[in-house]
């Protein structure tokens, strides 16, 4: 990954640090799927006669707004919004809105770019967009967070529609808040335009397993890659990181197919419970309580402890919190545990040293944009069923999502192996996503 680019592939990568100053993140994200074109510019000069490269690195449209607010005590509160409309070559732009103190352009860039691989990859027609603001919602009350949302949807309305941009949840954005962002959105505009937004309510337009899909897509996931390795889930010990919306998910799905999770993490510490994550109390503390692990700890009457997750010894490794919470030191250690998997639930989890790491030494990687787009992929099913007005049951719907990610991992892996790198699970989701949103630009033209 880490590899010298090549010439043509430089000069966008040199354009892109040009244009986007001290976005490091974005940059990382593009260096990252520029390192597995190579071959394909090689085989193809009309993407690069035609200046696909540049132009996927230039969002569409990128919108930054003021989000003004009254907190409980009558202050006033101003943050920042946005909204990346990345590409729009395969659909509509796509993508989840993030609310966390962190989010800077940068961060919403990188988010949107990885996106469009992700969205491509899912064979749905998607393309790809993200947005989010610099507001805390840890610790705001239900009403702050409701004044928050219906602020930002005084300006978000205007750019956002169903043919034209969709959002949906990402960290710090779940059931709660679409419903506000959904109510304001209904009320400006005078529509109810179901598939403006996704991530909603079962009984008003959402869809059955759209919040555990991207845990459970992960799991889909890592699940054929461990049958491909010629095993399974079965008695296997696993270690997640983070307890968001991705981690209990994935920690359900682990836990039905026979494996046990033994270690999750929060931003404060993480918890080792050797009977396996208690769902029922981490959902209490996480969901309902929304307060730390801490909290859980006590309960069990287990330690709670700081440092690194990945100290925990497992077979599977599923990072879920955040982007470059992996570093090569935790890779490392994953390494000397003899891991066999590890599968990235949050984007962009892992750092490039430890993507690196993590090759050397023969572990199987399961990039986000492939394992974890089981999320976005139902929230696409979403809008299948707005637009038919239709609502599916649990089992078709998880049946669907089971599908999409073994078509996923299959084309990652015929891609890795058509470009002469078999079994490269990055060098597969790259490619395909690429080769598919690259055609159709082809296909309309320069714009
Ligand atoms: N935020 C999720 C992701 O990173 C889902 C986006 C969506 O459903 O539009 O893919």
């Amino acid at each position: 990954m880490t590899d010298e680019l090549d010439p043509h592939l430089q000069d966008a990568y040199t354009e892109v640090l040009r244009r986007n100053p001290g976005e490091l993140e974005f940059h990382q994200a593009v260096r990252e799927v520029l390192g597995s074109l190579g071959p394909v510019v090689e085989r193809h000069p009309e993407y690069t006669d035609a200046g696909i490269i540049t132009r996927l690195c230039e969002p569409e449209r990128q919108i930054v707004f003021r989000v003004p607010w009254v907190d409980d005590a009558g202050r006033v509160q101003i943050n920042r919004g946005f909204r990346v409309e990345f590409n729009s070559a395969l659909g509509p732009y796509k993508g989840g809105l993030r609310f966390r103190p962190t989010v800077l352009a940068g961060t919403v860039k990188f988010l949107g770019f990885e996106q469009i691989f992700k969205n491509a990859l899912t064979g749905l027609p998607i393309g790809g967009g993200k947005g989010g603001s610099d507001f805390d919602p840890k610790g705001k009350s239900p009403g702050e967070v409701m004044r928050f949302c219906q602020s930002f949807m005084t300006e978000l309305y205007r750019h956002i529609g169903e043919h034209t941009d969709v959002p949906a949840g990402d960290i710090g954005v779940g059931g709660r808040e679409i419903g506000y962002l959904f109510g304001q959105y209904k009320r400006i505009t005078n529509r109810y335009e179901s598939g403006v937004l996704t991530g909603k309510g079962v009984t008003w337009g959402g869809s059955q397993v759209r919040p555990e899909a991207t845990g459970y897509g992960l799991v889909y996931f890592a699940e054929q890659v461990l049958a491909h390795r010629g095993t399974s889930f079965d008695g296997r010990r696993v270690v997640v990181s983070g307890s968001g919306n991705v981690a209990i998910h994935a920690i359900a799905k682990v836990h039905q197919l026979g494996g046990t999770v033994v270690a999750c993490s929060d931003s404060g510490g993480f918890v080792v419970d050797e009977a396996g994550i208690d769902l029922d109390l981490l959902r209490d503390v996480k969901e309902r309580r929304r307060t730390s692990l801490t909290a859980y700890a006590e309960e069990r009457g287990i330690e709670h402890r700081t440092g690194s997750v990945w100290s925990v010894p497992a077979t599977v490794a599923l990072p879920c919190a955040t982007q470059n919470e992996l570093d090569a030191a935790d890779a490392r250690l994953i390494v000397d545990h003899g891991c066999l998997l590890v599968a990235e639930g949050a984007n962009m989890p892992c750092t490039p040293e430890a993507v690196d790491v993590l090759r050397e030494a023969g572990i199987a990687f399961g990039p986000g944009k492939a394992a974890n787009a089981g999320g976005v992929a139902t929230s696409a099913l979403e809008m299948q069923q707005n637009a038919s007005r239709d609502s599916w049951s649990f089992e078709h719907t998880e049946a669907r999502l089971a599908e999409i990610m073994r078509g996923i991992h299959e084309r990652c892996l015929t891609t890795a192996d058509a470009y002469g790198t078999p079994g490269d699970y990055v060098a597969g989701a790259n490619i395909a996503g690429f080769t598919q949103v690259a055609d159709a630009m082809l296909a309309l033209g320069v714009i």
